[in-house]
C-alpha cells in the first residue's frame, strides 16, 4: 500500500524536529504534525547541556547563529540564600525556544519535509501500517515517532498509565530585562519547588520554576505566590523584584508528570519526553529530547535499510538503548527531586557541598551525558 511518507513524526518540538532533521538528511521522506504554530514561547529553563552539540552540528544546526548566552558556572542556594557553587563539568548554553524550535523547524522545511499544522486526533496499527487521524485528514505510514511532549491527548488515546494519575507538579516561566550574570545557571530552593534563573540570547533573563500545586492554590495569583513563597529565598527575591517582565504575563503549565514511561507503545517509538520527562532541576530534558531522536532515526535507517530484520528487532533495540543512555539519569534526577523536598537534607547538602567543591560537579555530571558521539 502506498504511505503519506516514510516516518510521520506527531508533535514538532525539539524531539521531533531533530528527528525529522535526521531522517531527511538521509534521503527518507518525511511528514511532522505540529498543532502550534512557529514560533512560539514555551515553558521550558533554556539551559542546554554542551553534549548536543556534536549532534546539531552533524544536522547542519549551527546555533551559534541564534547568539545563544554561554554559560559554565553553577550556583544553587537553599531557601534560606546559602549557597554552593560549581563550574559546569561540560558547560552549556543558553538559547530561547522561541528561537531554538524556529530555527529547526526552518530547516525542516529547507531539507524538504512536510509539516502540517494540525492536531493529530487518533493514531492506529494495523497490518504493519499506521493510521494517522488528524482533524482534517487520515495519513498512513509504515513508521511513526511519538514526539507529542510530556502530557498530550495521544496519551489519552493510547491509555497511557501516567495520563490518569494528577500530578502535583505545575510549572511558571518568564523572560525578563535585568541584572544577571551572563555565564550561570542558578536553581534556586523555595519551598515546594525550585527556580532556575539564566540568560538567553539578547541579554534576556529565563525566570522558570516547578511548584507544587497545593502550596500554590493557597494564594490568589502568581505575584502573590511568588512575594510569599519565592521571596524568602533573598536570592530569588533580589533577581525577581530587580527585573522587568517581558512578556504580558508569565506561561503556566500544569500536571508535569515525571512517572515511568514506556519507550515503545502500540508500536510507536516515544520520543524526547513522550518517552519520559527528567526532572527540570537536571537542567537535562532538551539535550535528552534530541538525542533520543537520533537514537531512533539511526534505528529507523537501518530497518529501512534492512539491516534490522523486522519491527519486533527494531522496537527492542530501541528500548534497549534509550534504557541504557537515559535510565540511569532519570533515576538520578528522582533522587535529586526527593532530596531537595526535605529542607534538613538539603541544607546539609548544600553546607557538604561548600566543605566539599568536587561533589557538585561530580552530582551533575551524574545527570548528564558524555558529548554525542558521531560515527
Ligand atoms: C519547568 C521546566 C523547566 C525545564 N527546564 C529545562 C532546561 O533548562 N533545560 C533542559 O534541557 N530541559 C528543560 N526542561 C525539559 C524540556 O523542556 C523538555 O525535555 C523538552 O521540551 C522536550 O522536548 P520534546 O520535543 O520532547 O517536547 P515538546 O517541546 O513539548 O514538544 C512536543 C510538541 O508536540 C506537540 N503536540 C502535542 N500533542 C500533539 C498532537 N496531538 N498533535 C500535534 N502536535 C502535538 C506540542 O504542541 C509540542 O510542540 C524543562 C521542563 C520543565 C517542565
Amino acid at each position: 500500500m502506498k504511505t503519506n511518507s516514510d516516518v510521520v513524526i506527531i508533535g514538532g518540538g525539539l524531539a521531533g524536529l531533530a528527528g525529522a532533521l535526521h531522517l531527511s538528511q538521509k534521503g527518507l521522506t518525511v511528514t511532522l504534525i505540529e498543532k502550534s504554530g512557529y514560533p512560539r514561547h514555551k515553558v521550558c529553563g533554556e539551559y542546554v547541556s554542551n553534549e548536543i552539540l556534536p549532534y546539531l552540528h552533524w544536522l547542519n544546526a549551527d546555533i551559534s547563529k541564534l547568539h545563544p548566552a554561554p554559560i559554565n558556572k553553577f550556583e544553587f542556594t537553599t531557601r534560606k540564600g546559602k549557597t554552593a557553587f560549581a563550574n559546569l563539568p561540560l558547560g552549556g548554553f543558553g538559547i530561547s525556544r522561541y528561537q531554538l524550535d524556529n530555527f529547526l523547524y526552518q530547516k525542516a522545511i529547507a531539507n524538504g519535509c512536510i509539516i502540517i499544522k494540525e492536531m493529530v486526533t487518533n493514531v492506529a496499527f494495523d497490518n504493519d501500517l499506521f493510521t494517522i487521524n488528524t482533524s482534517n485528514q487520515v495519513l498512513s505510514s509504515k513508521i511513526v515517532l511519538g514526539a507529542f511532549g510530556k502530557r498530550s491527548n495521544i496519551d489519552q488515546v493510547l491509555s497511557r498509565d501516567f495520563f490518569v494519575k494528577k500530578s502535583p507538579w505545575l510549572a511558571v516561566k518568564a523572560h525578563y530585562y535585568g541584572v544577571f550574570n551572563n555565564d550561570v545557571v542558578a536553581l534556586h530552593n523555595f519551598k515546594g519547588g525550585y527556580c532556575g534563573v539564566s540568560k538567553v540570547e539578547n541579554d534576556i533573563i529565563n525566570i522558570c520554576y516547578l511548584a507544587d500545586y497545593e502550596t500554590f492554590k493557597q494564594y490568589k495569583n502568581i505575584e502573590e505566590y511568588q512575594r510569599n513563597v519565592l521571596y524568602e529565598n533573598k536570592h530569588l527575591k533580589n533577581v525577581l523584584e530587580n527585573s522587568t517582565l517581558l512578556f504580558d504575563k508569565p506561561l503556566t503549565i500544569s500536571q508535569i508528570s515525571f512517572d515511568k514511561k514506556k519507550p515503545v507503545e502500540n508500536h510507536i517509538l516515544m520520543i524526547g519526553d513522550t518517552a519520559g520527562l527528567i526532572h527540570p532541576l537536571c537542567g537535562n530534558g532538551m539535550a535528552m529530547a534530541i538525542h533520543s531522536a537520533k537514537i531512533a532515526s539511526e534505528l529507523v535507517l537501518d530497518y529501512y535499510s534492512g539491516k534490522i530484520n523486522s519491527r519486533e528487532e527494531l522496537e527492542k533495540s530501541y528500548t534497549k538503548q534509550w534504557k541504557k543512555h537515559f535510565g540511569k539519569r532519570l533515576l538520578m534526577g528522582r533522587l535529586l527531586a526527593r532530596v531537595l523536598k526535605n529542607k534538613t537534607i538539603t541544607n546539609t547538602l548544600v553546607a557538604i557541598t561548600v566543605a566539599l567543591p568536587a561533589l557538585l560537579p561530580a552530582i551533575i555530571k551524574q545527570t548528564h551525558g558524555k558529548p554525542i558521539a558521531i560515527h
